[in-house]
């Protein structure tokens, strides 16, 4: 157990020398790999429960065994006759405490020569060997006792291990006793959980029936024949991916966050298998949190959460699933052996999103292998490529580059809650995505990594610092800093005097501290707003996303409404009075349960480590938080909203500022008024009354114009009768103009036809384009009231329109407008219109 290793050694104390535990573990990657057993055998999952025992220098040998056997035959009541035990073949000593404690013959006593009975941590550290405990579930089932060809079968299933924990490895060639030995045991909570249920299979215990029964309700297909080994999978998946989502790790392509996909894209492939074409997995869990969330609360605080990234990569997922099944199917029928070419699983992986352990498992059932070293060459030429061309952006952020570094130097230790400026040792330079080892050029950008820094990287919503590194010989500025894989700060610099920066020189790290205090308040004020909206609007009130930049703030919440002019006003009083108190903000290192039982709002996403930050403002605010904080609300001066708005259905986002840069944005609205008022010749009391006034005066002008306009376009009787052709006793009027409105041309157009029974009238106006229509003519045709049934002015403002060019148009019998393009015709309009007039008539 990695986390008493330093206590077996004796390099670490505690102030207890035993320990029982019960441990979520999870084999899926690794040294320890169950994943392809899921589904297939009685006893493997991927998510366990291990209960375990432990001695620090305490107690040993015999007196574990004696522990053992009395809990399993005394407390558990289980017939000796179904136990067989293995020991290290060397172990005499343990065979002999078995015989002696338990009184089991030599034939139930196993020994065993190999790794599978001596445990160690890695290549060195403590280690010993070990002894298992055996439950024989009847010759029913298929199966041989350990060190059998048959013993991976699923009748002798290993209920327990025993480390005894008495050596250490230091290299390869030497392993020395341990000065104080020790015990580590194991045993598996539903492996035991069958037996004490005399169940023969895990998946038929408690825990797990009814998460498959349930599934059954849904799916609606028996769990029989093949389908059985997909509801085993599913029910096992479930939990694993459950309880690792609520640990804080998303799916992704990287890392523990690959091992989660993998997992998870097993399930769905499996809940397709059962003909399920909706996202399942996020059906099941609250079947899962109503079984297990009394026991594991994180289930129950995280479920939504879960439920959200469950049902996002399912309908993610199946959008490649059936294309790469397809696929699949189509090169397994083109084989000529029983191998699979490592391309096409490679494609199935980089195109379908098949992880590769997925396509193994849909290749089983056929005996169908694949050929992993043509896949393994593929997946490396593609790291060589991304190293290529990767550009330094944040979004590489899982780039290999970064887990080399970790490997090779660690991570970063960051100082900068308490120290702005430290001395520190480089440890790596990145340039072009390359390691290098010196940085020689003026001007050059890159990437410098150290063992310390006070610089923040970007990480939780705040933006990284600025400020300047120095070595004996360069004066570097750096320009940003980002966090890699949790932990690498990388600072992003540009090299400005000097040349020969090495790795391994030694650096003065200073950060630019005005602008970390401006992120800070901008930070500490993130917290207060946080707490006032849930104080106003609910616990619903969820933070969706954060920005804390040095100039201001952004702050995404889960809320149905725009919040109102009151409203907005509200929060700034509010927020302020917080300020206004000069409360203090503390920073403690606990537990997350302890933080959690204070009441600090937990966030997704972060991981919570064995100890957690928790900020605290007062007695407003308490929030699990890694950002940097003022000491005393009041450095944060004022606190202004400067904009409300949606981003998505149900998310609203809220920006606001502080301290000075309120200050500024006040000036510059100052100086907008003080612009205005000048120009308006106003003071700042009348300016409001000055616009509405010019609003006023303007509309009025307007009017005036138009029936200036109006009357200036107009035509007296005697005019009519002299500009007009006559056809066949209709007056017909046509004019030209330019650039004149159309609500002008309408206006004049109705009042010149009202004077006369047999008027046609037709303006064509040049150059002034209705808002939003591309054509630049217009047509007004006006029909004297008597005449408009025989002539009626849409149908020849349409057809005048499709003369020219345009797409037609139409209106009233008497008034009608149209728009058109074509103006070479115009020379045309007046006998086109003639002829169509006279045929009218
Ligand atoms: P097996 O050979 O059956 O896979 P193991 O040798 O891998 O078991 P250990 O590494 O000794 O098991 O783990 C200690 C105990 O944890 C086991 O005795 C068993 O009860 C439980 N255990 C181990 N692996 C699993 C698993 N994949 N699923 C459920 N329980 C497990
Ligand atoms: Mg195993």
């Amino acid at each position: 157990m990695v986390q008493f290793k330093n206590v077996f050694t004796g390099q670490e104390t505690r102030n207890y020398n035993r320990a029982t535990t019960s441990q979520k573990s999870l084999r899926a990657g690794g040294k320890h790999n169950d994943l392809e057993n899921v589904g297939y055998t009685a006893r493997h999952h991927t998510f366990f429960e291990m209960l375990g025992n432990f001695s620090f220098g305490d107690y040993f040998k015999e007196e574990a065994i004696y522990h053992a056997w009395n809990l399993l035959i005394k407390e558990f009541a289980i017939a000796k006759e179904k136990l067989y035990v293995t020991v290290y073949y060397t172990d005499e000593e343990a065979a002999s405490y078995w015989k002696k404690i338990a009184n089991l013959s030599d034939s139930r006593i196993i020994r065993i020569n190999n790794n599978d009975n001596f445990w160690s941590m890695g290549d060195t550290g403590p280690c010993g060997p070990c002894s298992e405990v055996f439950y024989d579930h009847g010759d029913k089932i298929p199966g041989g006792l350990p060190g059998t060809k048959e013993q991976d079968g699923d009748r002798f299933i290993e209920i327990w291990n025993m480390v005894f924990m008495q050596f250490e490895q230091l290299d390869a060639n030497t392993r020395i006793e341990l000065p104080k030995k020790s015990i580590d045991t194991g045993m598996g909570l539903e492996r035991i959980s069958a037996v004490l249920q005399n169940i023969h299979d895990n998946y038929e215990t408690d825990l797990f029936k009814e998460i498959i029964a349930h599934t059954e309700n849904i799916v609606k297909v028996k769990a029989e024949g093949n389908a059985k080994f997909s509801y085993r999978v599913i029910a096992d998946h479930l939990r694993a991916s459950a309880f690792l989502i609520s640990d804080g790790i998303m799916p992704s392509n990287e890392g523990r966050g690959y091992v989660l996909r993998r997992i998870m894209r097993r399930s769905i492939r499996h809940a397709n298998l059962l003909g399920s074409t909706e996202p399942l997995m996020y059906k099941l869990l609250p079947k899962l949190v109503d079984l297990m969330g009394s026991a594991y609360p994180e289930l129950k605080r995280t479920e939504d959460f879960i439920s959200n990234i469950l049902e996002q990569e399912e309908l993610r997922f199946k959008v490649t699933l059936e294309r790469g099944l397809k696929l699949l199917d189509e090169e397994v029928a083109n084989l000529n052996d029983l191998v699979l070419p490592g391309e096409v699983a490679f494609k199935l992986y980089d195109t379908y999103g098949f992880p590769i352990d997925l396509t193994e498992d849909i290749l089983k059932s056929k005996q169908i292998s694949i050929n992993l070293e043509a896949f393994n060459n593929k997946m490396q030429e593609q790291r060589e490529r991304a190293r290529r061309s990767w550009i330094g952006s944040n979004e590489s952020k899982t780039d290999q580059i970064w887990f080399d570094i970790r490997e090779g130097f660690g991570n970063t230790e960051f100082l900068g809650y308490s120290l702005n400026e430290l001395e520190g040792k480089i440890v790596a330079l990145v340039k072009n995505n390359m390691l290098v080892d010196t940085i020689d050029q003026v001007q050059e950008q890159f990437i410098l990594i150290s063992n310390q820094t006070p610089f923040y990287g970007e990480s939780g919503g705040q933006m990284g610092d600025i400020g300047s590194i120095k070595t004996v010989n360069c004066q570097i500025k750096v320009i940003n800093t980002l966090k890699y894989l949790d932990g690498i700060i990388a600072h992003i610099c540009i090299l400005e005097k000097g040349t020969g920066i090495k790795v391994g020189d030694e650096a003065n790290f200073s950060i630019d501290v005005k602008y970390r205090n401006n992120l800070k308040i901008h930070h500490t004020s993130t917290h207060i707003l946080h707490a006032i909206l849930r104080e106003l609007f609910g616990k619903h009130v969820n933070q969706k996303g954060s920005l804390v930049a040095h100039d201001r703030l952004r702050f995404d919440i889960s809320h149905a409404n725009s919040l109102t002019p009151e409203q907005i006003i509200l929060i700034e009083d509010k927020v302020n009075q917080i300020i206004q108190t000069n409360s203090k903000v503390t920073t403690t290192l606990m537990s997350p349960e302890e933080a959690i039982k204070l009441g600090a709002m937990a966030l997704f996403g972060e991981k919570y480590d064995v100890e957690v930050r928790v900020v605290s403002i007062g007695p407003y605010s308490l929030e699990l938080c890694g950002g940097t904080h003022v000491t005393r609300t009041g450095d944060i001066g004022v606190f202004k909203i400067i904009g409300e708005s949606a981003i998505a259905a149900g998310v609203r986002r809220i920006e606001a500022i502080c301290g000075e840069f309120v200050l500024k944005y006040l000036r510059n609205n100052d100086s907008i008024v003080e612009n205005l008022t000048s120009s308006l010749k106003t003071s700042k009391n009348e300016i409001t009354q000055k616009v509405n006034d010019l609003i006023i005066s303007k509309k009025n002008l307007l009017e005036q114009l138009a029936s200036l306009q109006v009357s200036m376009l107009d035509l007296e009787e005697e005019q009519i009768a002299k500009e007009s052709l006559d056809i066949s006793g209709i007056k017909f009027v046509y004019k030209v103009v330019q650039n004149i409105d159309n609500k002008i041309l309408r206006l004049s157009a109705e009042q010149i036809v009202n004077k006369c029974d047999n008027l046609v009238m037709v303006y064509i106006n040049i150059g002034k384009p209705d808002e939003g229509k591309s054509s630049k003519l217009s047509i007004t045709v006006g029909v004297s009231k008597k005449l408009s049934s025989t002539a009626h002015a849409g149908h020849l403002a349409k057809s005048i329109s499709i003369f020219l060019g345009g797409t037609g148009g139409g209106g009233q019998a008497n008034i009608a407008q149209a728009g058109a393009a074509d103006s070479s015709k115009i020379s045309h309009l007046p006998d086109m219109i003639k002829n169509l007039l006279s045929k009218l008539l």
